[in-house]
């Protein structure tokens, strides 16, 4: 937003005008009139048995089988030879007889994914791009409803209710990056939120940060896990404290959160994190509840897992919400650990619980035999004096990692970097370490734990 010449030039109330103007625009399209219906019905799924929600899952699967087949002519072509009778094939099994597709497939299959039958108008995004192209999706009217309905389940789950004080900091460009003091946020009134930067986040700007939020005092912080991950582990370095008064829950999406940082945000705010999993294809999303598990849920999409190394499972969805372009058995390219198939949790929801989201597959980095080496978070085992890092690979010989060191950031950290880094990677590849005051952030304000350009 900050990008038009207008806004940028426009004193702070004038800025805080026309976002409240875009958002509420926005809010009117996401929470229209289906809104409401979709709402209601799905704080009732949600306390559905697993035998309801199996059910409702075949069914779903049976109409957006059949409506591919028939109306969308990527799955017309590729479905015609499998000589399948749609209308009397039993759901969820029968999905394994038709075959996977994962972005590329998405990518070369244009506009031929999407459906005939006319749902409405469209809208069309795509993935920032910042790994490999961007991927192009639309969809109608009534998935972005359905979407926004489940996040707000989330919210509510985390402690919200419509028309409480909210706080986010997800990348939007609300401050102008030639900003350099303070005020780094805008009051969002439409929304009754208080929006901040995340990229102005440093150790001079973290104080007043902290005061600006606990000025609003939210009841919610929504928020990107490197964001609200930056303040809290500044906080637990210096001995700040945060002093609102209402805050009960914050929600973390869009990046994969570790369990260090996710504990430390916890004890820097002295409240329970959310984290949602969601991702930009619509064909997956797991919650958090207020027992702090996470929750694979059942009522959004449904969920195949498949084997990958080490007892993990990258997930593949077929999704409920679009019609208008329905992605069935997509490959996420995410890893998770679900937890054991017996266990239930005591919130009372019977949707399946998962023990862990580990993230993106392509997180890795590539060694000189062939190899490629993901979940590098073990290299911070033990590990004191960072507030955050990034792993870059330019060269197949050396990784370079960037740190934004904290007050403790001495040298045994460094000696524990690099035996950790020796114990999992091996001697053909050197770490440089290199201190920074901080971290890129990616076009949309994602922080980006590695990065590989080999
Ligand atoms: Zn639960």
């Amino acid at each position: 937003m900050s990008s038009s010449f207008a806004y940028r030039h426009s004193p702070i109330w004038a800025q805080e005008l026309l976002i409240s103007a875009k958002s509420s625009l926005r809010s009117t399209m996401r929470e229209g009139r289906a809104f409401g219906a979709m709402a209601a019905e799905i704080h009732k799924s949600e306390w559905w048995s697993e035998r309801r929600l199996r059910a409702f899952q075949s069914e779903k699967l049976q109409m957006i089988a059949q409506s591919a087949v028939s109306n969308v002519p990527y799955y017309r072509n590729k479905y015609r030879p499998l000589d399948l009778d749609f209308e009397k094939l039993e759901f969820p099994e029968a999905l394994a007889k038709l075959p996977l597709i994962g972005k590329a497939d998405v990518r070369a299959a244009g506009k031929s994914l999407i459906s005939e039958r006319k749902q409405g108008p469209l809208f069309s995004g795509s993935t920032s791009g910042t790994t490999g192209a961007p991927l192009g999706l639309s969809q109608d009217l009534a998935a972005i409803n359905r979407e926004n309905a489940f996040i707000w389940r989330q919210l509510t789950w985390a402690g919200l209710r419509r028309g409480d004080r909210r706080a986010w900091m997800r990348g939007d460009m609300i401050v102008p990056a030639t900003q350099e003091k303070p005020p780094y946020w805008r009051v969002n009134r439409a929304e009754n939120m208080l929006m901040l930067s995340s990229y102005h986040l440093s150790e001079s700007a973290a104080p007043s940060y902290l005061d600006s939020l606990a000025r609003f005092d939210p009841v919610v912080i929504q928020a990107y896990p490197s964001s609200i991950g930056f303040l809290a582990t500044w906080m637990l370095s210096t001995g700040s404290r945060y002093r609102g008064i209402s805050l009960r829950g914050i929600v973390t999406s869009s990046e994969t959160l570790s369990e260090v940082r996710r504990r430390e945000i916890e004890s820097a705010f002295g409240c329970r994190v959310f984290d949602w999993y969601g991702q930009f294809e619509r064909v997956a999303a797991i919650g958090t509840c207020e027992q702090g598990r996470h929750h694979l849920l059942s009522d959004y999409s449904f969920v195949e897992m498949l084997p990958a190394e080490d007892g993990l499972f990258e997930l593949v969805g077929t999704g409920f919400n679009n019609l208008s372009m329905p992605l069935i058995r997509y490959r996420c390219g995410d890893l998770v650990r679900p937890a054991p198939a017996n266990e239930r949790c005591s919130c009372g929801r019977s949707f399946p619980l998962i023990e862990r989201i580990i993230g993106r597959v392509d997180d890795s980095i590539k060694l000189s035999d062939g190899r490629s080496v993901g979940r590098l978070d073990h290299l911070f085992k033990g590990v004191e004096g960072i507030i955050e890092a990034q792993i870059r690979q330019d060269r197949l010989d050396t990784i370079v990692m960037l740190v934004v060191p904290s007050p403790t950031f001495n040298e045994r950290t460094r000696e524990t970097l690099q035996s950790n880094a020796r114990y999992r990677l091996g001697d053909g590849i050197a770490l440089e370490i290199q201190l920074v005051d901080s971290i890129p952030r990616t076009r949309n304000g994602k922080f980006k734990g590695v990065v590989c350009n080999v």
